[in-house]
């Protein structure tokens, strides 16, 4: 018989839900299924026109422009594959502002005018697509008269068919810009970020001899981190629903205090999941590769293989929208959520990202000899001196509603934007600004002082993890993104900051250079300028220490807590500038990406004090009152046959209820007092008043829950949701 609360009518349908097979069984080899939905290189080589082939690889591989008279072969090529596969329709997919993705579907098929069909899809069709795309943010980049987006192909990030019970689509990656070309996604300005590093990158490499370098690409690799509840839990917490994270919830008895969860044997039912997710993973060709328990109970990652980052970006959104269809067929709900547990670990999406090309390599790798190590080094230094004079960039890439509940917290980095190099890199470096350098006119070998030095190890055992951004032997960790983020933002960041750096780094050497200085001085002068000036950014202690907190203001090191405090960098004057040189957001884009960053925080915390409200006034105070009036009815009885009532309990709870009450009023008054005319006014209302009032309701309804009767007490526990079985 079910229970007569929401709650015990979830735990009745947990305990019969019939478990899906434990194991999917494997039909087709992992060889045979990988990219098999994807129309990749290979089906392009088999496929296309010889020569329709070598000019779209000499886009991809060299970043030439798209030739726009190829686009009705590849049409045509690519939907008869589609065909084939039993595609009916076609979406180019999208990524507006929401850090979410979007399609618009059309139909291959065509009335032909005699009764039949037949299907339909021209260069034009691929090329450009014009979704109606008036509900999407645009932060006041379109006026309202022209509603319309374009979408562009982007033939960098390979088209993939996408099956559902409903059909199958040939989806097309593509940027998504107003008619006036201004970005409205996270696609375009990570592709021009990603072109104005490579041009720079391209002239470090000129300078140490290479005479004709492939074109650079940066390369990313997400570690994402997700919870797993069971679904009918789910849909018992209104919370959940709408916000993502749980408002209201008392601790566990048993949390994560003995950390015997992280690395443990994955359940069962999560490993079917698991299996089934990477098994759709790997037919759209996108190679995961690790799967852990994370710390904290019903927490997880996966990390797929480092790819370029703009395809890493979109294979990053793809697994979010198949981790969640997936986790549903499974009877489970994926939260992505950066703490949708409070006071248990939150989830993030570390981002490993390098760059390099085909004929240098990785670029952050430290080489075999000295001559590599240099170089290494000069690029290295160009990161360094990025995150120091930028950090305020990096900060606001990962800032949200939605993040600020994680950063700072004990599982993830503070706000504080440093780097950790370990001991052996600081030590390097310390011993070039020491001016170690010993120049060598002998041709092929580069002296800088660290000729000396034994070959860097690749993958150094000291790994900090408390650092926001972290080199781990031959790449950088950014630790910072949110695990709801798409990391096409902190992506285009970095390629930003570092594309000015390498820009000044190669100027400084050229001119040393037309003053007569040899190259080992110049590139010596140079990463030593580099460490006098931004060391101050780098930092190998515990970044979770409060310690850190004071060193950090004292090394002048901006610490920008929340949302709120980080979005104007976005608009500074060095932000604007740096975003102009390199043609990755120009001034109105810089600012609508404020005002819908602004916007989005805003209604995150708007939608969240509704929910809360909601939830306190007609599921928690409820319960409580019922369970007061109990304890009175109780204590009447008892007196009415002349015994003493102990009243302790009854006190309590009713301590309790009115706090709650009292929280529901200030609430109420607080989300309807909020007269700011400016975006950035209400921010600090919903930071500064909303999310107080909002504390205040949950810690009266979490006192409840340990006093109210278990069958009585509406919402699914964290014990219950927390511990998958
Ligand atoms: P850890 O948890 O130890 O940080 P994982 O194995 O979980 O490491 O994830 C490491 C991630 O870093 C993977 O996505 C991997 O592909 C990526 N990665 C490895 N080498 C590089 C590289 N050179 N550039 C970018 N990403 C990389
Ligand atoms: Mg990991």
């Amino acid at each position: 018989m079910a229970g007569n609360t929401v709650r015990l009518s979830a735990i009745e349908a947990v305990r019969a839900a019939v478990r899906p097979d434990p194991v999917v069984a494997a039909e087709t080899s992992v060889v045979d299924t990988f990219g098999s939905h994807v129309f990749s290189r290979a089906v392009m080589r088999q496929r296309l026109p010889t020569q329709v082939f070598t000019s779209l690889v000499a886009t991809l591989d060299e970043g030439a422009p798209l030739d726009p008279k190829i686009a009705d072969i590849v049409a045509v090529v690519m939907k008869d594959w589609a065909l084939e596969h039993g595609a009916s329709h076609y979406a180019h997919v999208f990524y507006p502002l929401t850090h979410l993705s979007a399609e618009k579907h059309d139909s291959f098929f065509e009335p032909s005018g005699d009764g039949s069909t037949i299907a339909e899809f021209s260069g034009k069709a691929l090329i450009q697509g014009e979704p109606d795309a008036s509900s999407f943010p645009n932060g006041g980049l379109r006026a309202t008269f022209e509603a319309r987006g374009y979408t562009g192909w982007d033939a960098t990030s390979p088209a993939y068919l996408l099956e559902s019970s409903n059909g199958t689509t040939l989806c097309i990656p593509t940027v998504f810009v107003s008619m006036t070309g201004e970005a409205l996604d996270s696609k375009t300005p990570l592709l021009r970020s990603q072109q104005a590093m490579a041009r720079q990158a391209d002239r470090v490499l000129r300078l140490f001899g290479h005479e004709d370098p492939a074109a650079v690409v940066s390369f990313a690799g997400a570690e994402q981190e997700y919870f797993l509840i069971d679904r009918a839990f789910f849909l018992a917490r209104p919370d959940l629903i709408s916000a993502g994270r749980t408002l209201v919830g008392a601790r566990p008895p048993k949390g994560q205090e003995f950390d015997d969860h992280y690395f443990g044997a994955i359940p069962e039912r999560v490993l079917a999941f698991m299996m089934e997710c990477e098994h759709e993973l790997f037919t759209l060709g996108i190679p995961a590769k690790t799967r852990h328990n994370e710390v904290a109970p019903g927490q997880f990652e996966i990390a797929p293989v480092f790819e370029r980052s703009n395809v890493a970006a979109d294979h990053q959104q793809l697994l979010m929208t198949i981790f969640k269809q997936v986790a549903r067929k499974h009877g489970m709900e994926c939260l992505f959520h950066e703490k949708p547990f409070a006071g248990i670990n939150g989830s993030g999406k570390h981002v490993n990202f390098s760059i390099g090309n085909a004929t240098q390599g990785n670029l952050l790798s430290p080489g075999d000899t000295p001559h590599d190590n240099a170089q290494f080094l000069v690029f290295c230094a160009a990161v360094i001196r990025a995150v120091h004079r930028y950090g305020g960039l990096l900060r606001v890439s990962v800032a949200s509603a939605t993040n600020d509940h994680r950063l700072g917290a004990n599982e993830a980095p503070p706000a504080i934007i440093s780097i950790f190099l370990g001991d052996q890199l600081t030590d390097v470096f310390a011993q070039i600004a020491a001016g170690g350098a010993t120049s060598s006119k002998e041709r092929g070998t580069i002296q800088i002082g660290v000729d000396t030095l034994p070959v860097l190890p690749t993958d150094p055992g000291d790994r900090n993890r408390t650092s926001p951004f972290a080199f781990t032997g031959n790449r950088f960790e950014f630790r910072a993104p949110g695990s709801l983020q798409s990391i096409a933002g902190p992506m285009t960041m970095i390629n930003a900051i570092l594309a000015d750096s390498l820009d000044a780094i190669a100027t400084r050497i050229e001119g040393l250079l037309a003053k007569g200085s040899a190259f080992n001085d110049a590139v010596q002068t140079v990463l030593a300028e580099v460490i006098r000036d931004h060391e101050a950014v780098i930092f190998n202690g515990d970044g979770y220490a409060d310690a850190w907190q004071e060193e950090a203001a004292e090394r002048g090191l901006p610490n920008l807590k929340t949302t709120p405090d980080a979005l104007d960098q976005l608009i500074s004057p060095e932000a604007i500038d740096l975003f102009g040189r390199y043609g990755i957001l120009s001034e109105p884009e810089a600012h609508s990406r404020y005002e819908i960053a602004l916007e989005q925080y805003v209604l995150t915390i708007d939608v969240e004090a509704a929910a809360v409200l909601k939830m306190a006034s007609t599921a928690v105070l409820p319960a409580a009152v019922r369970f007061q009036t109990e304890l009175a009815s109780n204590a009447a009885a008892l007196r009415s046959v002349g015994l003493e009532a102990d009243l302790s309990l009854l006190e309590q709870v009713s301590a309790c209820l009115r706090d709650l009450a009292a929280g529901i009023e200030v609430l109420t008054v607080a989300t309807t007092s909020d007269d700011h005319e400016s975006e950035a006014g209400r921010a600090t209302h919903a930071r500064d008043v909303l999310l107080p009032a909002m504390a205040e309701i949950r810690a009266a309804a979490d006192r409840l829950e340990v006093l109210v009767a278990d069958d009585l007490w509406p919402l699914p526990t964290y014990q219950e949701m927390l511990f998958v079985r």
